[in-house]
């Protein structure tokens, strides 16, 4: 068997996934942040273009992907599905081990699968600029990246503990035309009040959504780009599942567990969703992983309830797992996964039962990461370190049980940007964080009334 399953350009899927299509109900829907009546076109017109609005609510299986989409997903699509053959020796185990590498995109990671199409819908709808936020900067780098193609202007609210943190995050940006600001930030009037509570405030990505949707709300020719949680992102990341179909096809395998890291849940929707109600899962025996921080523990510790996206209230609520829209993580590495929500859609097979969420802390995140860089060679990324921690466990588990199964990861980037993480760990400096129990009741009692 070959190691590395390859497609050839002719294998770009035509067509993203939409897993709204498929449901038993359909998602609960996104609510005016004032009213509490489910958001209307016209609410979100003021931050979306109307195509990526259509997307958000289609019902539609299928949705072809524009060629001007394709065009620039070739520069790095169709990615490798590797067999993860040195890291199985080294554990022993009879498993199979396999990773999509996401990491190979310019921005290095998954993120760029949404940030070209939200940069192309609104090229054609006559957007001028986009705002954005961004934590740990794998956002921010892609969707400077989509936008530069595309001749957007882009201007980008970086968690201020990421941007004092990830300087050549910031470089990235700034290569690929983009501005990049501290957040909570003087450039905007919730940035300002924040400032004023706390000077020394680390930021979180609820803040820095409130700025970047202030800035769009604020210009007409502005709008909005949200890297997950929303539909429409997650649909755009169906190439990543739909291509790891095909790739385990063409070696006559069918997954028995895929695992992914949450942060807002669009690498791992984007895996999971075309194999959830696909042929290959006919008996529901795939099982399916989503791992996160202990730090901010959405999916493992949140309850199921309508909370806003940022902590201003300026995003309509939405239907999630949370842990409150001001829950301000601790600085943990994994930036990228701080964020206080869930995207509805996973949230919603969280509530059914389909998936598996786990939590993991730092220092197990970090061992994991080694030992996949000493055995695979690969540096992933803190984040994507916490899928590989499960997939560690799970082989384990298949050597303790004598079982041969099929355990797919997504490796949704590299870790080139996050070596000064790496060193301390080496240095025996990191620390486990175990969000406090009776701070994230705090947090929840916060919650908005509205909705079931
Ligand atoms: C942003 C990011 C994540 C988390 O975001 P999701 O929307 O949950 O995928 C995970 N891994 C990497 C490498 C990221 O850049």
């Amino acid at each position: 068997m070959e190691d590395s399953i390859f497609l050839s350009k002719r294998d770009l899927p035509a067509r993203w996934y939409n897993i709204q299509a498929d449901l038993a109900k359909p998602v609960p829907p996104a609510l005016h942040p004032g009213t509490g009546k489910p958001a209307t076109a016209e609410d979100f017109s003021l931050i979306f273009p109307d195509p990526l609005i259509e997307q958000e609510v289609s019902t539609q299986r299928w949705i072809d992907i524009p060629e001007e989409v394709k065009n620039i997903y070739s520069l790095w699509r169709p990615t490798p599905l590797i067999r993860a053959r040195k890291l199985e020796k080294f554990l022993n185990t009879p498993a199979r081990i396999f990773y999509k590498d996401e990491s190979v995109s310019a921005a290095g990671s998954h993120k760029p699968n949404t940030a070209v199409p939200q940069a192309y819908y609104n090229k054609i709808s006559g957007t001028r600029r986009l705002t954005t936020e961004t934590g740990a900067g794998q956002w921010g780098c892609a969707l400077a990246f989509a936008s530069n193609f595309f001749g957007l202007e882009c201007e980008v609210y970086m968690v201020r503990v990421s941007y004092d943190q990830k300087p050549y995050r910031r470089s990235l940006m700034h290569i690929w035309n983009a501005k990049v600001f501290p957040s909570p930030s003087k450039q905007t009037a919730c940035g300002r009040a924040l400032l004023e509570k706390d000077p020394d405030c680390p930021g979180s990505l609820g803040m820095a959504i409130s700025e970047a949707v202030e800035e769009a709300v604020a210009n007409a020719d502005t709008k909005y780009a949200l890297g997950s949680v929303l539909n429409h992102v997650l649909m755009h990341q169906t190439v990543v599942g739909l291509e790891t179909r095909r790739q385990l096809e063409s070696i006559g395998a069918k997954p028995d567990i895929m695992i992914g890291c949450v942060g807002g849940g669009s690498n791992f929707g984007g895996f999971i969703f075309p194999f959830v109600f696909g042929p290959e899962n006919e008996k529901r025996d795939i099982r399916f992983i989503a791992t996160e921080p202990t730090a901010c523990p959405t999916l493992t510790k949140g309850p199921y309830r309508y909370d806003f996206g940022d902590t201003a209230k300026m995003t309509p609520l939405i239907k999630m797992f949370t842990l409150g829209h001001n829950f301000v993580p601790p600085c943990i590495h994994a930036g990228g996964l701080r964020y206080h929500g869930m995207a509805p859609l996973v949230s919603y097979l969280q509530n059914e039962g389909i998936i598996e969420p786990r939590s993991y802390g730092q220092n197990s995140v970090f061992e994991a990461a080694l030992t996949f860089a000493r055995t695979e060679g690969r540096i992933p990324a803190p984040e994507t370190s916490h899928a590989i921690r499960a997939a560690i466990d799970e082989a384990i588990r298949c050597r303790e049980e004598k079982q041969e199964k099929n355990i797919v990861l997504n490796f949704s980037g590299h870790g080139f940007f996050d070596l000064a993480s790496y060193d301390k760990y080496l240095a025996g400096q990191l620390d486990d964080y175990e969000y406090p129990e009776d701070r994230i009741q705090e947090s929840l009692r916060e919650l908005p009334e509205v909705g079931e």
